[in-house]
């Protein structure tokens, strides 16, 4: 028998993810391996049980393998652990805090006091009105009906094998809508196939109880033991129990899946105390307009569906809203989480008028998304589109991207237990250049570092990781990373087509190696011409643009960066956010110097940060010099629509006046000073 003691420095402990990986990584030792915290002993193989012992950060665990390849298991645990098993800090919500004045739309004031008014946290943004449904799923009754062992085995398999075709469904419908609700059926098909809720059940069998009697006790216990850790993110996985143990328990008792909407019209408020990710994605999305739940927070399941849905959503709502009656009018402000029910004539008016004009908006803006946009005196900006998955090209398109001008690549390293290999790049690659169908695709190299480690690499634990072997550091120590996904790209690249641009370069000698790599590994291979470029992110490297202006063929600016590092404020931590808008002069001069640097060079300047989807900005960064945009998929029709209005000479005025400001409230107020006149 192997044992270790090892300190868990996740920052948020053993949570989903992290639990994930250790779990999956266990699965690969023949030996028993168990994980101890305090007095709680858990099977390691098994992500539910993994959870089940609420590992806080900086706990002590015990792992204790028994069996012929225990020493190989200890020190894979052991490895993986200390390089933090894959975990990806959560990322705070940001819709509402770059919404310019245009969108933040308000719910137009209650003239009537006899209207009733909810209030809640905003979980996705947006405004609509439709008649409230009170959503409740009649319980599942079971009861305990044996015949033998065997046929119950068999019963149960078939129904988790039921169960998983219907998830494997469900997913392929989704996946075009919404990435986090693949994500999250995935979730629900690990949960199907965990392997101590699976013995569970087999010993509560083998103990007597029929199929169904026997998975509900299981789940039941094991969601209680992790709603029992009183703990938020934890308290979410043990709904993810209950709703995958709900639907084995449905197809168990033979009730065919229900749809609560069939004999409704829409438009339809869902409101509920709660709603698991399956009722949400059972609902059907053509009827319903929004969300309202009186349990969760802004990272409920409820909320990040609706965001990705592009519902809006309000969560912890007075409680009091589930006795609004059926069929009641309502007006929805997700961006407020203000409901207004039995709106008086005048409320809906103006609701009415604001969701015709905001739904007219996008459409106009999109039936001129697949042209070109050019100021009204001719100068034309490309406007390209981020994404992080191959799966949203084609949505980009669709909305009128001229191209991908900032492909994330960490979706290819996350979240597994081995790098991916060349060919498998290579392939990726391939189909995202088939899909673009000669359109441009800007590649950024990885950008990891120790706020999303990754389990196939020991890294150091840092106490500042946004300060340390993140992005293009990383790859002095991970050669083999960084080679290989050149080659790739280099196999897949076409002639002028693809550009590949570095993150966080802050040095020119750190520059010159890694282009000199670069250029060799190209030479090499006698690949097609490949521009190169670099995200200017880091405030050292907008300083020195000048100087690495020589080395490169372009700029991206990378503003979420850049802003963070420039008002040393995390933009992962919500108490300094207020700091953090992009906005800010100081940001403002950086991308101005970054600019006239790269222009002295007749090098080109793109803008990838999220400030390029602020109205209120996009003006200032044309008078900036900026040659190109790229921006998230829902701001691409709005942001080339907005383009056509401006001129390119009274943007220049008034990136010079947002330059001579001292605040970013100051910049704000005098655009909106100068767009009123
Ligand atoms: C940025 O920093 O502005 C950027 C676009 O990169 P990311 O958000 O991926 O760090
Ligand atoms: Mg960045």
């Amino acid at each position: 028998m192997k044992q270790i003691e090892l300190v868990i420095n996740n920052p948020s402990g053993l949570h989903a993810r992290p639990a994930k990986v250790f779990s999956n990584l266990a699965k690969q030792f023949n030996c028993n391996i168990q994980i101890t915290n305090a007095d709680k002993k858990a099977n390691a193989k098994s992500v539910i049980s993994v959870l089940t012992l609420g590992v806080h950060a900086g706990t002590s665990v015990t792992i204790e393998a028994n069996g012929d390849d225990e020493e190989e298991a200890i020190t894979a645990l052991e490895t993986a652990i200390s390089s933090g098993l894959g975990e990806e800090l959560n990322t705070p919500i940001t819709e509402s805090k770059n919404l310019s004045s245009e969108e933040s739309v308000h719910v137009p004031e209650r003239k009537n006091k006899q209207h009733a008014d909810f209030h809640g946290v905003s979980g996705a943004p947006g405004i609509a009105i439709g008649n409230i449904f009170q959503y409740s799923k009649s319980t599942i009754e079971v009861s305990n009906s044996f015949t033998d062992t065997n046929t119950e085995l068999s019963i149960f398999m078939s129904a988790v094998k039921q169960a998983t075709y219907e998830l494997t469904a469900l997913q392929a419908n989704v996946s075009d809508q919404s990435t986090d609700a693949a994500e999250i059926i995935d979730v629900h098909l690990e949960m199907l196939e965990d392997p101590e809720l699976i013995e569970s059940t087999r010993a509560n069998i083998e103990s007597g109880l029929g199929a169904a009697t026997a998975w509900q006790k299981s789940f039941t216990d094991m969601a209680l033991l992790i709603s029992d850790l009183d703990d938020e993110t934890l308290a979410e996985r043990s709904k993810d129990v209950k709703d995958v143990g709900d639907r084995i328990l449905r197809i168990l008792s033979g009730h065919e899946p229900e749809d609560l909407l069939l004999s409704r019209e829409g438009p339809i408020i869902v409101v509920a105390r709660d709603l698991s990710p399956s009722d949400t994605m059972a609902l059907d999305q053509t009827k319903v307009v929004g969300f309202c739940t009186t349990e969760g927070g802004p990272t409920s399941h409820t909320a990040i569906l609706a965001r990705s849905l592009g519902i809006p959503a309000i969560v912890s709502a007075d409680i009091q809203i589930l006795d609004i009656a059926d069929d009641t009018e309502a007006i929805i402000n997700g961006n407020t989480g203000a409901l207004i029910s039995k709106p008086d004539l005048n409320a809906i008016a103006e609701a009415k008028k604001l969701v015709a004009f905001y739904h007219k908006k996008h459409k106009d803006n999109l039936l001129t998304a697949h042209e070109s946009a050019a100021t009204k005196d001719g100068h034309r900006v490309p406007v390209f589109a981020n994404i992080g998955t191959p799966s949203e090209v084609p949505k980009a398109l669709l909305e009128g991207a001229e191209g991908i001008g900032l492909l994330r690549t960490e979706w290819l390293f996350l979240e597994r237990l081995t790098p991916p290999s060349e060919e498998e790049q290579f392939i990726v690659m391939q189909e995202i250049i088939t899909m673009l169908a000669g359109k441009p695709l800007v590649i950024r190299t990885l950008d990891i570092g120790g706020d999303k480690p990754l389990p196939y690499i020991t890294m150091k634990q840092e106490s500042n990781p946004f300060l340390g072997e993140r992005g293009v550091r990383l790859y002095m120590s991970q050669q083999d990373l960084f080679v290989t996904q050149l080659r790739s790209i280099f196999r897949a690249a076409k002639p002028d087509l693809i550009r590949v641009m570095f993150p966080m370069v802050s040095d020119r000698d750190e520059l010159r190696n890694l282009r000199d790599k670069f250029n060799d590994i190209r030479e090499n291979m006698s690949a097609p011409k490949v521009e190169l470029g670099i995200m200017i992110e880091v405030p050292s490297a907008a300083i020195m643009a000048e100087a690495l202006a020589e080395d490169v063929d372009f700029f991206s600016i990378g503003t979420n960066d850049l802003t963070q590092y420039t008002l040393a404020a995390d933009r992962l931590n919500p108490t300094v956010n207020y700091l953090a808008d992009a906005i800010h002069p100081a940001v403002l001069k950086l991308i101005d110097q970054t600019v006239s640097a790269a222009h002295a060079k007749n090098k080109h300047v793109s803008l990838c940060g999220e400030l390029g989807s602020d109205i209120q900005a996009l003006p200032i960064l044309l008078g900036l010099g900026i040659d190109e945009i790229s921006v998230s998929i829902s701001a691409l029709a709005k942001v080339k629509a907005l383009i056509r209005t401006l001129s390119l000479p009274d943007c220049k005025k008034i990136a010079q006046v947002a330059l001579q400001c001292s605040t970013a409230a100051e910049v704000r107020h005098k655009i909106k000073q100068l767009s009123n006149n």
